[in-house]
């Protein structure tokens, strides 16, 4: 299966320049950046209800993050808390470099790496990882998600690529899903026997790609093991990712 990077990248995954100076902080006087942080803190609290509610998680594995609008700063999960006590009060503030700012409990463990995917991709706006089950199984396989049905093309542009394997604590995740995103139309990316990292322009495109790769990963796991599955050619794959990104819904 290739894996050669699509042309026409999707937009959130574009390399960048590290973010500059201008921090402004969870203590900042700035009032449009306290309202930004509280608005952010409280989408991030809901949209990891939607973890659960789609089945991507178990116990306190995994997370959602957001870059909070006009700041220099990233909303996560709070680590090793489970799912029914999240709130928008323990909601972890931190700088782009992964230090906490503002929240009395610790970040989660993945902050590191996603601090890193802020800093190297200007146009992401929210981070999700998950240990969900199908993707997980074709991380633990090393192999990417090859691009069979149109839901696919749709919302990933091509197969569900597949990075190396990272250790966990640092900032080497966020390097491996930065590098493998990197030129790729996926706003998913599945890490070496370990789970799936999404990425949007806010942190509800990165929930849903979250959702829509586990889905995939179920069907095309069902097919394969049926029988062959046959990849859809690549011009098909052009015109229902072009459709489906620029025309497909309310505009
Ligand atoms: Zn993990």
């Amino acid at each position: 299966m290739s894996t050669d990077p699509a042309p026409n990248p999707h937009p959130a995954n574009r390399a960048g320049p590290a973010a500059g100076p201008g921090t402004v902080t969870g203590a900042s006087p700035d009032p449009a950046a306290a309202d930004a942080v509280s608005r952010t803190r409280h989408a991030v609290a809901e949209l990891h209800a939607e973890l659960v509610r789609n089945g991507l998680v178990a116990w306190t594995s995994g997370n959602v993050s957001a870059r909070v609008p006009g700041t220099d700063l990233l909303v996560i999960k709070p680590s090793g808390v489970a799912y029914p006590d999240l709130t928008t009060e323990s909601m972890v503030v931190c700088d782009l470099s992964g230090t906490r700012v503002s929240g009395e409990l610790s970040p989660s463990s993945d902050t590191a790496s996603h601090a890193y995917i802020y800093r190297h991709m200007p146009g992401v706006g929210g981070v999700v990882h998950t240990h969900s089950r199908y993707a997980t199984a074709w991380a633990a396989r090393g192999e990417p998600i090859p691009c069979v049905i149109t839901a696919m093309a749709d919302e990933f542009g091509g197969e569900i690529p597949i990075g190396p394997f990272a250790p966990i604590g640092g900032e080497e995740i966020g390097r491996a899903v930065v590098e493998t995103l990197t030129g790729h139309r996926s706003p998913a990316v599945l890490l070496r026997s370990h789970g799936v990292f999404t990425v949007g322009a806010t942190a509800r495109d990165a929930v849903k790609a979250a959702v829509m790769c586990e889905d995939a990963a179920c069907t095309v796991h069902l097919a394969s093991a049926g029988g062959q599955v046959t990849p859809l050619p690549p011009d098909q794959i052009d015109a229902l990712y072009r459709r489906y990104q620029n025309e497909y819904g309310q505009r």
